[in-house]
């Protein structure tokens, strides 16, 4: 996999602050040099595949050159909820299916292959959850050593996953927040590490959601809007960037409505969102709530949250927050009635699509974001209670009281 280019092939890519708009060629680095901003990737020129495609299909629409690392992203099945809403045009699209359980396996694929490509010689994340996961599993696939730095006292279990990829775990002797200043430490003193820490740290990890959209106008064509979970949210800013191709080629003729999803009790982006204001502000409350995977408080990087509300904003889009009851409810009711299970954070689109249907036009999609395996402890919490029997109970009695559980 070496680059076969100085740039490794991404020479119709180019990196811009979404702050000041300076521009600068692709590399490894993760804020604008003139001001600090984030950065987005923008490709010259794309070209989207007619009809439904692999993830790599869409190649030429993305920041990656010629190294493509691959654990089978993308192309997850787009679902009808018809028992739910009898209606019609309510959907989920099941980003569960990915490689690693998480929709965070699209960012992985693609910044792993910019970062080869760019001659990385390791990836580094502060990250416990889904995208630790899932960037170590396409760090081992491109041969690089993954570090995966974390708070001492990380309950083990979170740590399976990257584990079993190989990761090079660091327990930081502090909080969260030195782990996340250690890994922005390593790639800043080591200019040829990567830091994929989860947030708009890598722009081509942001970029990647846009697949999410060309996948579903590839089904849908039109689609109207599209509800998705977010912590500080590239995934809402890269299927946007998305929607904008898409209009730009004519493909669509109206930009899809957005709505972000946060936990009530970590919701910073809805918060500012509801006020009115045109920035976010951290979370200073305790973190609370059953969304685990989307309670970020944005500590030390509330503009962050910024740039997702004016994403939002920008769209015409909505922010909002939804109660540990209504995912609960919202789980129960989709596993039910569609057969369909998800990390609560992915429920939590459901719940705030049933608070502000009226307000959304359809098709809409609700992106489910991770499996339900990837948060079982806040999964119990809502569980139903099993039906305890003793064992010598007739099988006409045991179906009896299946019965009325299923009907209830
Ligand atoms: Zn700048």
């Amino acid at each position: 996999m070496t680059p076969a280019t100085p740039t490794g092939g991404l020479s119709r890519t180019q990196l811009r602050c979404v702050l000041c708009g300076t521009t600068r060629a692709p590399d490894l680095g993760a804020a604008c040099h003139a001001c600090g901003g984030t950065l987005a990737a923008e490709v010259d020129g794309p070209v989207l595949p007619q009809g439904r495609a692999s993830f790599y299909d869409y190649a030429s629409a993305l920041p990656v050159g010629d190294v493509r690392v691959s654990l089978g992203e993308g192309r997850t099945p787009l679902l009808p909820l018809d028992r739910m809403f009898p209606e019609g045009g309510v959907y989920v699209k099941a980003e569960w299916m990915n490689a690693s359980g998480s929709f965070k396996d699209r960012g992985a694929a693609v910044a792993v292959s910019a970062a080869v490509a760019l001659g990385a010689k390791g990836v580094v994340c502060a990250s416990t959850g889904n995208n630790a996961a899932s960037v170590s599993g396409y760090a081992a696939r491109a041969g690089l050593p993954c570090i995966v730095a974390l708070a001492k006292g990380t309950p083990p279990g979170k740590l399976v996953h990257s584990k079993a990829n190989g990761a090079i775990v660091v327990e930081v002797d502090g909080t969260f927040s030195d782990a996340f200043k250690m890994a922005e430490t390593i790639a800043a003193e080591h200019s040829d590490w990567v830091n994929l820490t989860s947030t708009y740290l890598s722009p081509y990890m942001t970029a990647a959601h846009a697949t999410i959209m060309w996948e579903l106008q590839a089904e849908l064509g039109e689609v109207g809007s599209v509800v998705i979970p977010i912590g500080a949210g590239p995934m809402l800013d890269g299927i946007v960037a998305g929607a904008e191709v898409l209009m730009a080629q004519g493909r669509i003729d109206r930009m899809p409505v957005p709505v972000g999803v946060q936990g009530a009790g970590c919701a910073p982006i809805a918060r500012a969102f509801d006020a009115g204001a045109d920035t976010v502000e951290e979370w200073g409350d305790p973190v609370t709530g059953m969304p685990g995977s989307i309670n970020d408080p944005l500590r030390g990087y509330a503009a962050d949250g910024t740039r997702t509300l004016a994403r939002i904003r920008g769209a015409d889009g909505h922010a909002v927050a939804v109660t540990d009851d209504e995912i609960r409810s919202a789980m129960l009711d989709l596993g039910k009635l569609e057969g369909i299970a998800a990390e609560p954070a992915a429920i939590a689109a459901l719940a705030a699509y049933r608070k502000l249907a009226d307000k959304l036009p359809k098709p809409a999609v609700l992106i489910l974001s991770g499996h339900i395996l990837k948060d079982v402890p806040s999964q119990a919490a809502g569980a139903v209670d099993s039906i305890v029997v003793s064992p010598d109970l007739s099988t006409d009695e045991i179906i009896a009281r299946a019965l009325d559980a299923f009907k209830g």
